[in-house]
């Protein structure tokens, strides 16, 4: 069927919520629910964001050492008793219930292995458990070589024809990543039970060719809580792209340790029975003939499972399984690889799964069903959520040795820098023109050092993060050239002949517009490092540079001798943290509108501890400012579009001028994502609503009023809407988003039009910035979601930076309305981020790009913080010099 993001909200509605089940109804299309997507713009983080413990940093207990033998017991710490845990209302294991099972399990079998693998945002421990036959330490070692020779010397394990009937085959079920889709983690349980004392041989021979990782819950906030997200508000299954949340960077490091040739990852709920593979598109950097054999092949095994339980609409409300892939024209893609099932195929798992558990019992269901018809569905969904466990651990049996081959000729390919392959029509029965995508994979990237880099620190987190994501990065000894041009020594070189090369790929390229070949996309359809987190990366077509394998990008920070005052330019998001460190200290900040801020000499010393903790790079004062380290080199599209304005102090130009800024204290209206960004840059916050500002709100701890979600001017009593009348004439105010610009309007503070674009289009955009106090020193793309423009300027009004003429797209999807309109088309060369001072005094600044999304675009977080250094210094909210 055809889908439409538009069509969500009926889709929900359709979903039958009847207590009186068992009516036969038709099933409701297959919809993922949205996370942290363009619902943003209304549900804002609010209050409970107040109530959210500090991140914690997760211990590493996790041990896949090579000298250990199986079982690896440990006795996990149980915790405290929580009556209000949200699975006991569904007869489920409560998250304190875990443990004590998992250690009774332990003492009872040998086969049982559980360790803690990280937190979760908000403290709670993370469980993996190994069940597998016992082995002696020289087992695991020698376990651990082939998964090393699988991984890193591909060719010569392909030519091994015995390895694969050596090495046990491992498989991943991930469970409960989203929080009120609980049945995963009890079927886990008991499927765990299960295997552990059964004296079936077929379960001694499964154990004995297998290790089988449970990860018993991966949200455990959200289980606790009762809702989708972890503490942190984010969701999960969105993050694996950018691994923002610690739940996230602990699954990410056990598909790298364990290897999965197989992952299943349970959700709800779909009725029928919703199982991948998936619809077109299907991400151009798997190696999709060996993916889609499998997967499909395990899909039909699951269904065929799931329907031998005898279900049926008429006797239990339950209809049969549906598989996107087989049975869906669109909407349901596996393109980006943000999700859990579409990121372990990067290391190596052939077969990948959704599956989503059939009746609903979180949301409305939760609340207003009877007990006993939700322990009824949440007890259909167990055994259902089961049959898919064990259905699948039956075809990693009945195919081990295939699998493991699969998963070896997927490294051999990535080392072997094949060209990306044709998949042949018909390689399973459907498979046609429409499920065909290809990338072309350039030799090697290069992240330049030297002035051919935009931002050195950008490009040492970005290295880093390929590192965590178990890409090989090397770094170049001597210069070299490629391309025509000469890197410098020191610049780091990813080699795309390499066994993870899609990984690599699909975080470095530049993406695809797909517009063309499809309307329905599930969730967002463009993300790109290299072009969004802030770094200068070069794809080249030829490599003869001698690098040398590097495990941590190299030290960027750096403050020159010397006892004069320094200049920190603010062009990325370790420069706004450095800054916000050293106004948290009350050191007197001079901030000048190129986004340059003075650091007085007498601050030297704490210059250097933060120049140390972020790694930037300050440089005297009167030389560096206003000339912005190569900036033009990483920013093709950098030409200005606007003259700067509302600059009362002149820009700084070589000398130490500019405005005093302390601390900008910030009240938020804002989306959760955008709520841990703004924090995580180290601005206070305080998460404000419609609701707070009419119980009363004490505007003098604040400098600026960010707003972007759940808050309406128009919905302010008077009392509210005087208090922020009289803060307006006095402070700066940030928007974002639909929510912001009708807040803009309602309250009256800049002249200008917003217009919406399509709602569902989304990616990585071209755009042009100004030398403007926002858009100087932008790169020259940005990041949107339900994208939107601003038109009907007033003469207060400067535009900081503009959708490029050309494209504006440059891969994501982003199609125009039905109708015409909000298409790439209409948004060429409009105004996307404006800036202005209010009759009042308010120095407002709209965004209609989305440069905190889901925390991933890390190179513009900077505009956001130059926005709000910007519109507190100009108006002197934020001048006190403590
Ligand atoms: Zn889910």
């Amino acid at each position: 069927m055809r889908l439409s993001i538009a069509l969500l909200s009926i889709a929900v509605l359709l979903t039958p919520t009847a207590a009186t089940a068992h009516a036969v109804e038709p099933p409701p299309p297959a919809v993922r629910d949205f996370g942290n997507g363009p619902e943003r713009n209304e549900e804002a983080a609010g209050v409970s964001a107040e109530t959210l413990r500090a991140p914690t940093e997760e211990p590493y207990g996790y041990s896949h050492e090579r000298d250990r033998g199986y079982p690896r017991q440990n006795q996990l710490p149980i915790p405290g008793e929580n009556p209000a845990d949200a699975s006991i209302k569904l007869g489920l294991v409560p998250y304190h219930g875990i443990a004590p099972r998992l250690n009774d399990l332990q003492r009872r079998s040998k086969r049982v292995s559980a360790e803690i693998i990280g937190r979760s945002y908000q403290g709670r421990d993370l469980y993996l458990v190994t069940v597998t036959a016992p082995e002696s330490r020289e087992e695991a070692r020698e376990q651990s070589r082939l998964r090393d020779r699988i991984q890193h010397d591909p060719a010569a394990a392909a030519r091994d024809r015995g390895l694969p009937r050596k090495y046990k085959a491992p498989l991943f079920v991930n469970n409960n990543i989203h929080g009120n889709e609980w049945e995963g983690t009890d079927a886990a349980l008991r499927v765990i039970e299960e295997l552990a004392t059964s004296t079936d041989p077929e379960v001694a021979d499964l154990l004995s060719r297998t290790r089988l990782y449970f990860n018993v819950t991966a949200n455990p906030d959200g289980r606790v809580n009762g809702v989708r997200v972890n503490g942190a508000g984010f969701d999960l299954n969105r993050d694996f792209v950018t691994a923002s949340q610690s739940e996230v960077r602990a699954m990410r490091q056990v598909m790298i340790d364990t290897q999965p040739v197989t992952m299943i990852d349970l959700h709800g709920y779909v009725n029928g029975t919703l199982i991948e593979p998936t619809t077109p598109p299907h991400g151009a950097n798997y190696e999709y003939d060996l993916f889609i054999r499998n997967t499909y092949a395990n899909g039909l095994g699951m269904e065929a499972a799931i329907k031998a339980l005898g279900h049926t609409p008429e006797a239990d409300g339950v209809y049969p399984p549906q598989i996107p892939f087989r049975d869906s024209d669109e909407g349901w893609d596996d393109w980006p690889p943000i999700f859990a099932p579409q990121y372990a195929p990067f290391h190596g798992a052939v077969a990948a799964h959704t599956v989503e558990i059939p009746l609903r019992v979180n949301g409305s269901d939760y609340i207003n069903l009877p007990v006993d018809e939700l322990r009824r569905r949440s007890g259909i969904n167990t055994a259902i959520a089961a049959a898919a466990i064990r259905a699948t651990y039956g075809f990693v049996r009945a195919r081990h040795d295939q699998l493991i081959a699969d998963q070896i000729e997927v490294f051999r390919r990535g080392a072997a820098g094949e060209p990306s392959r044709t998949v042949p029509l018909g390689i399973v029965p459907g498979f046609g023109s429409e499920d065909v995508y290809n990338t072309t994979f350039p030799r090697a990237y290069v992240i330049p050092a030297g002035g051919g880099q935009r931002s050195a620190t950008a490009a040492a987190r970005l290295v880093d993060h390929l590192i965590a994501n178990d890409v090989e990065v090397g770094q170049a000894k001597r210069s070299f050239r490629a391309n025509g041009r000469t890197y410098l020594a020191g610049s780091y070189v990813v080699d795309m002949r390499q066994p993870k090369r899609g990984l690599a790929n699909v975080m470095l390229e530049a993406g695809t517009d797909i517009s063309p070949r499809v309307d329905a996309m599930y969730d967002i359809s463009g993300w790109s490092h290299a072009l969004l987190w802030g770094a200068t990366v070069d794809g080249v077509t030829s490599l003869q540079a001698q690098a040398e394998p590097v495990k941590a990008a190299a030290p960027t920070g750096s403050v020159p001798k010397g006892h004069g005052p320094l200049a920190l330019k603010v062009i990325d998001a370790k420069e706004v943290m450095a800054l916000n460190a050293l106004l948290a200290q009350g050191v007197a900040v001079t901030w000048a509108n190129d986004g340059t801020a003075i650091i007085p000499a007498t601050a030297r010393q704490a210059a250097h501890t933060v120049s140390d903790r972020y790694g930037v790079a300050f440089t005297p004062a009167g030389t560096a400012a206003g000339t912005p380290r190569g900036i033009a080199a990483g920013a093709p599209a950098g030409t200005p579009v606007g003259a700067p304005s509302g600059t009362p102090t002149g820009t700084l130009a070589g000398t130490a001028t500019g405005t005093p800024l302390s601390q900008v204290r910030i009240a938020a209206a804002t989306s959760a994502d955008e709520l841990f960004t703004l924090r995580e840059l180290g601005f206070p916050v305080t998460p404000i609503s419609t609701a707070t500002l009419n119980s009363g709100f004490d505007w003098s701890g604040t400098d600026v009023l960010f707003v972007s979600s759940g808050l309406s001017y128009t919905a302010l009593n008077p009392t509210a809407k005087a208090a922020l009348d009289t803060f307006l004439a006095s402070g700066g105010v940030v928007t974002r988003g639909s929510t912001g610009a009708a807040f803009n309007t309602a309250a009256g503070l800049l002249t200008a039009t917003s217009v919406a674009g399509r709602g569902d289009a989304n990616g990585v955009a071209r755009v042009v910035s100004s030398t403007g106090p926002v858009g100087s020193g932008s790169p020259g793309y940005s990041f949107v979601y339900s994208p939107r423009w601003f038109t009907g300027l007033g003469p207060e009004v400067t535009v900081e930076q503009a959708y490029a003429t050309e494209g504006p797209l440059v891969s994501g999807h982003w199609r125009p309305n039905p109708n015409g309109t909000g298409g790439q088309e209409a948004a060429k060369g409009q105004a996307a981020v404006v800036s202005g001072r209010d009759e009042r005094g308010a120095a407002v600044v709209l965004f209609g790009t989305e440069p905190m999304f889901r925390n991933h675009p890390k190179g513009l977080f900077p505009q956001v913080a130059r926005a709000l250094y910007w519109s507190a210094s100009v108006t002197g909210a934020a001048v006190t010099t403590p």
